[in-house]
């Protein structure tokens, strides 16, 4: 089969790879629609000690099950492959399973025409359902996770809220829909790219400002401060915005170490969330959420054929897109 293949720093190849064959308790897919993540992009650039070339990275993957259970089912997966009997699985917490894999990382993943994982990984998609908004249930389901983490910590419903999102990636623009959805009072959110700036502006009709230029809300304005980006500057600057007794939810995975302003953090008794990933529960319910639209039309998604993939690698590294996702179409 066909498959684009991570071969060394800023480096990804179209070539033959073997055919995968399911084995016990597995299935294999045919990928219809694979997204590429920012992960990917940590990965590609290095940066991921987890993920070693070579490699078939993806993770966000929607197909068809070609072999194994469910034969002939339109499905998405639960990228991480989750043991089911630790304390966390126990609690319906997959994503922090201690015995957790996952497909892109230990296992190859979905940039490929044909991928094989758990078939307890396996998520049933809504009757009908579009292959682009089907493979965008994984980051949609972090948006969902994150967001649903936070509205428990709110101190007032979200429709009473003011909220910051900074970083216009998938993520960021994810959850600034469903904010939009959950009918949140204002909706700000930070990118540093023009491009992306303006299709956020289109897809959600947010509010899209440039942090490098100054704009923004003044300090101490906002409920909720959504960190999609999560490098040093942007977790300053979600801890100013925020006002006294709301809430900071982290998702971004950029830099690993940056002072936090523990003093604003005590006296203003600001709660701060890391989220990562989501449930199979999260997966269903994003599945289900982007079928009935509450993500928008979705037309800020780009494809392009997988054999194209390491050129959209490569406009993603210069910023060059502003889709805040690309699919690849094997
Ligand atoms: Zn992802
Ligand atoms: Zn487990």
């Amino acid at each position: 089969m066909k498959a684009l293949v991570y071969t060394a720093p800023n480096q990804v190849v179209h070539r033959d790879e073997p055919d995968p064959a399911a084995g016990p308790g597995e299935v294999l897919i045919r990928v219809e629609a694979v997204g590429i993540c920012g992960s990917d992009m940590h990965a590609f650039h290095g940066h991921d000690p987890r993920r070693v070339p070579p490699l078939i990275l993806g993770h966000e993957l929607a197909g068809e099950i070609l072999a194994g259970p469910g034969k002939g089912r339109r499905v998405t997966v639960n990228p991480i492959i989750a043991c089911g009997r630790c304390e966390y699985c126990v609690q319906g917490r997959d994503n922090l399973c201690a015995n957790r894999t996952m497909i892109g990382m230990q296992r190859p993943g979905g940039f490929a025409e044909r991928v094989v994982t758990a078939a307890s990984a396996v998520i049933d998609l809504p009757e009908g359902m579009d292959v682009r908004a089907a493979a965008l249930t994984e980051p949609a389901a972090t948006a969902l996770h994150a967001l649903a983490l936070a509205s428990r910590a709110l101190a007032r419903p979200v429709p009473e809220c003011s909220v910051l999102v900074i970083g216009g990636g998938a993520i960021g623009l994810l959850a600034a829909l469903l904010l939009r959805t959950w009918g949140a009072r204002r909706i700000l959110l930070a990118e540093t790219n023009a491009l992306r700036r303006e299709a956020a502006r289109r897809a959600s009709a947010v509010e899209a400002f440039d942090p490098l230029a100054g704009g923004g809300p003044a300090e101490g304005a906002m409920d909720l401060v959504v960190d999609a980006v999560g490098a040093a500057p942007t977790r300053k600057a979600a801890l100013a915005a925020v006002k006294p007794g709301g809430v900071v939810l982290h998702i971004g995975l950029q830099d690993r170490a940056s002072e936090i302003d523990m003093r604003k953090l005590t006296l203003a008794e600001v709660t701060l969330i890391g989220a990562y990933t989501y449930s199979t529960a999260d997966l269903r319910a994003a599945a289900r959420a982007l079928h009935e639209g509450a993500f928008g039309d979705l037309a800020w998604v780009e494809d392009r054929p997988l054999a194209e993939g390491a050129r959209a690698f490569d406009d993603l590294h210069h910023g060059r897109s502003a889709a805040a996702k690309i699919l690849l179409r094997p």
